[in-house]
């Protein structure tokens, strides 16, 4: 084989050439062999492309004489252009890659659709989906806010619904499940590629599919038939040896990694997972660590083709799939001898339960001694105002399993849970199944409530009235994300990640620093117990029950009217933004200098905004409400240099824009970290924002801003953030191609801040990172306006 060739080789150049005549004699057998199989049993036409991609992935082996990793393998065997792979270099050059599939959800799904029709197509050019799932109030129970939820956003749903059927994208309906869980159970394969218009996209990683989070706009491309821009990746090798055990699981593998890496290690990088202890891991679970790989701003996470990946195709109807996998498994893992950017290893055996946080997915602590005492020194309330399981981060069947099984041991000392315990599944499918193998019934015999199949909490779609706003309180989730307000809007909360099993067992102690391993509860005749080590079946042993019919595959007649009310509330048609007019920016005001972590939820919160996520101007009203405004140190208080009075964010920025006042934004590190909202970067740009100057940008905020037609610059000298303020004067100098600066890759542009209260004038040089094609976005006033004039001019 081509593994027991290089290994027995010890010169790398004949090894690599060795490879690759086998690698071609291997191509031609399986371009022989190798059957034709869906996409998806949901789109039985649309067949995976293994011989295109096999046929790529020879062409960039000639050009690139190396073991490759599995990463590269994937990606590099979607290049639009594979003869360019010679001139790929890992964490600068971009990629121009051509995804299998693309997924929107329901708040970020608007604006992608709304942008795709001005792309003046008649239908998406790639498999395609759309989930309702973020718009879903988690209040009184399932069956109710599933019917509050259509009944309020019946618009919105309405309008996804007609342009899902007009384009040719297939629908899931509210209540089918979490996007993420969907693509899992139904769309991702093994050595798939795939964006999303959401985050946590990457948790297709699970089965072997490398999954992007981007924008819209981004999104909008691919379904135009266009290439998807990327930066090559770096690429973390995470080494997995050992096994899990007791109390330990998948999500703390991610926990520990997101300590290491931190929120920004990640960034620009795609994190690999090799090793014998991947073995181990189930295929849900591998999803879960993929998913929160998000945490460290990573692009996204892959593991290699397991068995238990075979087990859960197979389970999820898709055995055609899993054979194939197995006839491409060497395809499916990293060469032998290929290089990482950095490999860390974690030994599963050695993994303990952690709990990470407040307020920051990377403040993470063991369960136990360590974490009491982190709670104690911080203050943090360690009394528990609720416990949530779910999320697309933990809300298999095997994490349901594994949660029932504790609350049955519960049950079984006669225990019922001290706090509110919110249980959300991440699918119809998942919610049937646990239904009809009786563990819905386990979950409310201890008085666990269980949410609609959504995202509920966890994107703040809670309407919480136990706790009221600016009270201290602590909650445990098993969830992903954790900064301050996301969960019910309440800056107060203190929300701490773990795995489901944990957020269970603290359900029953009502105490965050409760360590299952050591610590006792007393059952219902005052006697002290220890629970057992949770046990769980990663899938269900009679089949998953598919529940109810919550899709809809787009009709074969596509002439459908869309479903736009006159004077929508919600749904706003978007107008194209004007083109730069060649000119240096002069004198414009600094709308705000941003104080501390800026995270897309600070620029444009989630919450009860998402209904307005289809209507630009009403969802404006948000604009940087949750920033922090470095001259005062306030939320959403602006100074308008115009009347010199203090008022709100979005009031300041209309005012501006009235005025005819062009505005930036100056920020710190990491600026847009979170979610992948694009609403974050079309907000500022429709209230007449120009550019955002920072010290680093997160990678996916920082490309929406560049397709809207912002400029994004960064701070040469990072100390030259101290030297601005909010209400200061900028000129931007240096677009116009006369000037000694210049607008063009790899090049400075010089900023002068006038100070507003002294007229004092400092200068400095900023950076950026934009690439020949994004300064043609810039230059034509927004990305979808570039991809016009280009389909113009080709007529
Ligand atoms: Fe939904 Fe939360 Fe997952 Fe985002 S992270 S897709 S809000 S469940």
């Amino acid at each position: 084989s081509k593994r027991k060739l290089w290994r027995s080789s010890g010169n790398s150049l004949r090894t690599v050439r060795s490879s690759h005549i086998l690698f071609r004699c291997s191509k031609v057998r399986f371009a022989s062999a190798l059957p034709k199989v869906s996409m998806s049993v949901l789109e039985p036409d649309t067949i995976i492309a293994t011989d295109k991609v096999e046929e790529t992935l020879s062409i960039v082996r000639n050009h690139i004489r190396q073991p490759l990793t599995l990463t590269e393998k994937i990606l590099y065997s979607h290049l639009d252009d594979p003869s360019t792979a010679g001139s790929i270099v890992r964490g600068s050059s971009y990629l121009y890659l051509r995804p299998d599939r693309v997924a929107l959800q329901d708040a970020s799904g608007p604006l992608a659709l709304l942008q795709f029709m001005n792309s003046g197509l008649k239908e998406v050019q790639v498999p395609t989906t759309v989930h309702c799932d973020h718009l879903i109030v988690a209040k009184t129970n399932a069956k109710e806010d599933l019917e509050t939820a259509i009944a309020q956003n019946g618009e919105t749903y309405n309008f996804l619904g007609s342009a899902s059927a007009r384009f040719g994208i297939g629908f899931w309906k509210p209540g089918s499940g979490i996007i993420h869980q969907i693509v899992l159970e139904n769309y991702a394969f093994p050595g798939g590629f795939m964006i999303g218009t959401d985050s946590h996209t990457p948790n297709a990683g699970g089965l072997g599919m490398c999954a992007v989070g981007v924008g819209g706009a981004d999104a909008m491309d691919v379904m135009a038939g266009f290439p998807l821009e990327l930066q090559a990746p770096k690429i973390i090798g995470v080494k997995l040896t050992g096994e899990l055990t007791g109390w330990t699981a998948p999500k703390d593998v991610i926990l520990q990694l997101t300590s290491e890496l931190t929120v920004k290690g990640g960034t620009g990088c795609i994190i690999e997972y090799f090793g014998p202890g991947v073995e181990s891991i189930s295929c849900t679970g591998m999803a879960t660590i993929c998913n929160m790989g998000a945490e460290v701003g990573a692009t996204c996470s892959v593991f290699p083709y397991t068995s238990k990946m075979g087990e859960y195709l197979d389970s999820t109807a898709r055995s055609d799939i899993a054979q194939l996998s197995a006839l491409r498994s060497s395809f499916l893992q990293a060469d032998e001898g290929a290089q990482y950017d950095q490999v860390v290893e974690i030994d599963l055996s050695a993994l303990r339960p952690r709990i990470n946080g407040p307020f920051t997915p990377d403040l993470s602590h063991v369960v136990g001694s360590e974490f009491s005492a982190a709670v104690n020194k911080n203050k943090w309330p360690k009394r528990l105002s609720g416990s949530l399981i779910g999320s697309c981060t933990n809300s298999s069947y095997e994490d349901m399993t594994r949660a029932a099984n504790i609350c049955s041991e519960a049950a079984n000392h006669g225990l019922k849970c001290k706090i509110p315990f919110y249980i959300t599944p991440g699918s119809e499918q998942i919610r049937a199944t646990i239904e009809r193998d009786g563990l819905l019934e386990t979950f409310e015999a201890v008085g666990a409530s269980v949410l609609a199949n959504a995202c509920g909490p966890c994107i703040g779609m809670w309407d919480r009235e136990d706790v009221g706003e600016g009270e201290p309180n602590s909650l445990i989730a098993s969830y992903n994300r954790n900064f301050a307000k996301r969960n019910d809007g309440n800056s107060e909360t203190h929300t701490f990640l773990s795995s489901a099993e944990i957020a269970t067992v603290l359900a029953f102690s009502g105490d965050l620093t409760f360590n299952p391993e050591t610590d006792s509860l007393k059952d219902q005749n005052g006697n002290d117990f220890q629970f057992q080590h949770p046990y769980g079946d990663s899938l269900p042993r009679h089949g998953f029950d598919q529940g109810e019919d919550t899709f809809r595959a787009p009709p074969s007649d596509r002439n459908v009217k869309l479903d736009i009310l006159e004077n929508s509330e919600k749904i706003q048609l978007l107008e194209p933004w004007p083109a730069w007019n060649g000119e240096d920016i002069k004198k414009a005001v600094v709308l705000i200098k941003t104080r501390g972590k800026l995270t897309t939820d600070h620029i444009s919160p989630g919450g009860l905004w998402l209904k307005y996520r289809g209507h630009l101007d009403n969802l404006s009203n948000n604009t940087f409400i949750g920033a922090v405004n470095d001259e005062n140190g306030e939320v959403n208080s602006l100074r308008n240099v115009l009347t010199n009075e203090f008022s709100t964010a979005p009031d300041v920025a209309r005012a501006y824009k009235a005025a005819n006042k062009t505005w930036v934004v100056i920020g710190g590190d990491n600026y847009g970290e979170g979610s992948s909202r694009e609403s974050a970067a079309l907000q500022p740009r429709h209230l007449g924002g120009i550019a955002v100057i920072a010290k680093s940008f997160a990678r996916i905020h920082e490309t929406n801003l560049k397709k809207q037609g912002m400029l994004v610059l960064t701070f040469k000298n990072p100390s030259d953030y101290d030297s601005v303020q909010s209400g200061d004067s900028v000129s931007i100098l240096g677009l116009e191609t006369s000037s000694s600066y210049q607008l063009a890759p790899g090049k400075p542009l010089q900023v002068e801040v006038i100070k507003r209260e002294t007229q004092k004038v400092h200068t400095f040089e900023v950076g950026h990172s934009f690439n020949d094609e994004q300064i043609k976005w810039f230059q034509a006033g927004s990305a979808l306006n570039h991809l016009n004039n280009n389909r113009n001019s080709n007529g």
